[in-house]
């Protein structure tokens, strides 16, 4: 009899171990795929779909097409929980057994207790939010369209991101471009308009290099963004952020990127295996400290060992599920003794900017330019294309694209 392996959450991690799972098991395994949503969301790409640069269908696949091709079964249903003793995944459509679960629910944003902020702010995880989020701006807009400019709400053409990580830094690069184009289109003058990136510490810290925030920085200032940093939120109010240091920014668009959290349903799981802060504990094999027959992938989870690659992104999440998928494999095939250790490997980072600057940082080093912003669009088309028409090669393309960056980058430290 086929066994039973459960994938919750089907983004990056859940999507990746299911297509490797089933290249390796092929009948002897059957998959049960379930999310909340009908379509995969490639993440990294909804700054574009907020500036209305990318439309939906670039930056989504249907699933059903997707777990058709390889003869597995979608659920599209929202996981209330996960019964680890019962093995069964409770959804809203109905109680799923498994033999084997792997959770790869990814995140929920973090709010760290800031009044107001989850109710006065908008979010940027899907896209729907994405969407919500670009409306919202083309209507604040619009309101003063025929308004003389010195009569003009500033606060209707402000903006506000709040977190100055990679997905802030990002958004706020696309939202730009959104902004200038709403006021051409509005016939409303530019110089009214005000982008704010507000972040407590410096922007890109501590994930990157201190002078690629440095560089950011500079860039924005060239670019009409501007930087409100080393001040914490207190309170997000409605139209209005207020700092610790008293002052408070009136802005009809608040946007919060400011941190992520494990999925509800994970920080629900109990038991000695969960860290409210990290997620689900694994051991070395990727298996819940406390139960061999729970894998878990990506943002939802946490190890020691991530700590040589602290970054949370759709790059680690992808790799993890190839050591899931092989972990897996040796377990069911009874060839515990196989099973391989999870050593992160520190992926190149790719960071998109205004005006076709981008940015490639790896291992100490990086350098900017158009080629770098070029590099992160085509990650997308590749990644997109890889799955929407089940190209397979094009997962060595990928690979091959990140060892030609490797060893660029030692040539570069060698010389050095
Ligand atoms: C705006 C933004 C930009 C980013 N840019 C980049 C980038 O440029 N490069 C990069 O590498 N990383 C980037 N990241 C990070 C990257 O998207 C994540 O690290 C990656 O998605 C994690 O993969 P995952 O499989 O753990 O979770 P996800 O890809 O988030 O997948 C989780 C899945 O679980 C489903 N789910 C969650 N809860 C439930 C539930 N209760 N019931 C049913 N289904 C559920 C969700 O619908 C989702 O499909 C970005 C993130 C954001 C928010």
């Amino acid at each position: 009899m086929a066994v039973r392996v459960v994938i919750a959450g089907c983004g990056f991690g859940g999507l990746e171990a299911a297509h490797n799972l089933k290249r390796m098991l092929k009948d002897r395994v059957e998959i049960t795929a379930i999310d909340r949503d009908e379509r995969f969301e490639y993440v990294p790409g909804l700054p574009g779909l907020a500036s209305g640069r990318k439309g939906e269908r670039d930056v989504t696949i249907p699933y059903v097409g997707l777990f058709n091709r390889i003869r597995s079964r979608f659920v599209n249903s929202e996981i209330k929980s996960i019964d680890r003793k019962g093995r069964t995944v409770i959804t809203a459509k109905g109680e799923i057994p498994y033999d084997y679960l792997i959770v790869s629910l990814g995140s929920d944003p973090a709010y760290y207790g800031i009044k107001g902020a989850k109710e006065n702010s908008l979010g940027f995880r899907s896209v729907a939010d994405a969407n919500a989020l670009r409306d919202h701006i083309v209507e604040a807009f619009g309101s003063q369209r025929g308004v003389p400019p010195d009569s003009i709400d500033r606060a209707a053409l402000r903006i506000v991101v709040v977190g100055g990580g990679l997905s802030g830094v990002e958004l706020i690069t696309e939202l730009k471009t959104l902004a200038d184009d709403t006021c051409k289109r509005e016939g409303l003058p530019r110089n009214r308009c005000d982008l704010v990136l507000i972040d407590h510490g410096p922007i890109l810290h501590p994930s990157f290099d201190q002078e690629v925030g440095e560089f950011v920085e500079q860039y924005f200032s060239k670019c009409g963004i501007r930087l409100q940093h080393g001040h914490a939120v207190t309170e997000v109010r409605k139209g209005e952020v207020l700092l610790d240091d008293g002052t408070a920014i009136r802005a009809e668009t608040v946007v919060w990127c400011a941190g992520i959290m494990p999925s509800g349903v994970v920080c629900g799981m109990g038991g000695g295996c969960v860290n409210p802060k990290y997620g689900l504990m694994l051991n070395s094999y990727l298996q819940v400290v406390d139960d061999p027959n729970v894998f878990s992938i990506g943002d939802c989870s946490y190890s020691k060992i991530f700590e040589a690659a602290p970054i949370l992104t759709a790059l680690r999440a992808t790799e993890q599920a190839e050591y899931v998928s092989a972990n897996l494999f040796y377990e069911v095939t009874g060839r515990r003794d196989k099973m391989v250790v999870y050593e992160p490997r520190r992926f190149p980072t790719l960071i998109s900017l205004c005006r076709g600057m981008g940015i490639l940082e790896f291992g100490g080093f990086w350098s900017k330019g158009r080629v770098q912003w070029w590099m992160k669009r085509a990650t997308q088309s590749i990644y997109m294309a890889r799955f929407r028409h089940n190209l397979g090669f094009l997962e060595y393309v990928d690979e091959l694209f990140i060892d030609l960056i490797e060893s660029w980058y030692s040539m570069r430290m060698r010389r050095r």
